[in-house]
């Protein structure tokens, strides 16, 4: 879909205004529509479909459709879905700002429009570290890139960003990057990962590196990059647990392009602008578990609300997001009490943060552990009572984890909730 369906007038009042046209977002405009309120679908970018146009590999869609799709496929699904049911998008259109209200401000080619919405969903997706993100030492000739960028010069444009390649850090696009660029004919180095363990899921370790016969050096950092004009080489050195450099074990590997996967922050700045309170474990807004921000009317799903492995639970929460929205925006839900959902031992992060002491129905939880850990329980408890546990045979800090609290299971007059990890750390 190239061309917007709207043809907008300059002032325009709409029930729901969902930004960002990424997975999130097409479910969220969909469920919105679905629920009866009237959703308009904001991307910035000529198509829809977000970063998945550039996913060309396969593997999207296991949970949503029983079948492994490519990026493009798995996102074409939800566009035909948009079309047919006449969804109303504006495209090449950026949101530049919005008030506590749900004023906004978007820039297109037709100049600045102004939206007035009952509410907006946030499904402006991630972005990625870059070398001045993590103080990357060495100097900064030409060939250093993101694995995301690469990715979009290989499968978008045509263009392979180098021959010989180092990948520093192993989250799932830098995997999936070694194996793109081998397959192009590039012939890639190592991958290293400062970290004792891969922080990508474990199938893209196996089929991304270890099918390519790939070496990925573990517990080592890049000390400093070589080049003048362009990269000629990296010097790796091996770290302790402190991530403390280990004297002596200094190598240099010689390369014309470094690629860096060092982590994902969620797009944060249009929350931020109206003081959407953030959770610093995630880096996305805090949400009760209807999705709703500290703000009333604001909702957030997808990357931009925590970082994501697998697509389909993107999916999962768009359309969570879009239904309570729609229902915000129609009355029929507001702000209520609602008991903390922590943090605690072993566990990195949770989402929600906050249960809604109202809810019915059962809570779809996401958390990720801080550690590896095997033969794992994951607990729940409130006031000192277990509430449940869920066992797994290993827990990464690359894997999600996602369970379900029933409404049975705790007591909306007693006191937060925790979420716990037991088990084998290595
Ligand atoms: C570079 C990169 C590569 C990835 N590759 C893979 C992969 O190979 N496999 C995999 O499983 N997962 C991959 N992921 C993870 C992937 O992001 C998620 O699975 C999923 O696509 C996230 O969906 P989303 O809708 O939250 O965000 P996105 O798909 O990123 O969509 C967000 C959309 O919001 C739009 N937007 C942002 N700000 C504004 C604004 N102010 N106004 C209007 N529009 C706006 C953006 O243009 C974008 O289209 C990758 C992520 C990144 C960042």
């Amino acid at each position: 879909m190239k061309n917007n369906e709207t043809t907008m007038p300059f002032f325009q009042e709409v029930e729901v205004v969902v930004i960002g046209a990424g997975p999130a977002g097409l479910a969220a405009a969909l469920s919105v529509q679905k629920e009866g309120g009237r959703p308009l679908l904001i991307e910035r970018s000529e198509e829809l479909g977000g970063i998945l146009n550039q996913c060309i590999h396969n593997g999207f869609g296991l949970h949503e459709f029983g079948e492994e799709l490519t990026g493009p496929e798995y996102a074409q699904r939800f566009i035909e879905q948009i079309k047919t049911q006449r969804v109303p998008v504006l495209l090449n259109a950026m949101v530049l700002s919005l008030t506590a209200d749900h004023e906004l401000t978007v820039a297109c080619a037709a100049g600045l429009l102004q939206i007035k919405a009952k509410a907006v969903v946030f499904a402006t997706g991630c972005r990625e570290r870059t070398a001045g993100a993590i103080a990357l030492p060495g100097v900064r000739p030409s060939g250093i890139y993101t694995a995301g960028f690469a990715q979009k010069m290989a499968n978008e444009e045509g263009y392979l960003v180098g021959r010989e390649v180092v990948i520093y850090g192993s989250g799932d696009i830098g995997l999936i990057m070694a194996r793109r660029m081998s397959l192009e004919g590039a012939k890639v180095r190592a991958v290293v990962e400062i970290m004792p363990h891969s922080s990508g899921l474990a199938r893209n370790v196996a089929q991304c590196l270890e099918d390519f016969d790939i070496p990925l050096k573990c517990s080592t950092a890049i000390a400093a990059i070589h080049g003048h004009t362009r990269v000629e080489a990296v010097s790796l050195v091996r770290v302790d647990e402190q991530r403390r450099p280990i004297p002596g074990s200094q190598e240099e590997i010689s390369c014309d392009t470094l690629l860096l996967s060092v982590g994902l922050i969620p797009e944060i700045e249009l929350p931020l602008s109206v003081g959407i309170g953030l959770d610093p474990k995630t880096g996305g807004p805090a949400v009760d578990s209807a999705l709703m921000c500290d703000q009333p009317g604001f909702f957030s799903c997808g990357n931009v609300l925590h970082v994501h492995d697998v697509v389909d639970f993107v999916t999962k929460e768009g359309r969570q997001a879009g239904v309570m929205a729609a229902r915000y925006a129609k009355g029929r839900l507001g702000p209520v009490k609602a008991l903390p959902l922590q943090a605690g031992e072993g566990i990195a992060s949770v989402v929600p943060q906050r249960l809604r002491c109202e809810t019915q129905e059962p809570i779809p939880l996401f958390l990720r552990a801080k550690n590896v850990v095997r033969g794992a329980k994951v607990i729940l408890t409130q006031d000192g009572r277990r509430l449940q546990e869920t066992y797994h045979r290993i827990l990464l800090p690359s894997e999600m984890i996602q369970t379900t609290l029933s409404p049975e299971a705790w007591n909306p007059q007693g006191g937060a909730i925790e979420a716990t990890v037991e088990g084998n750390h290595d």
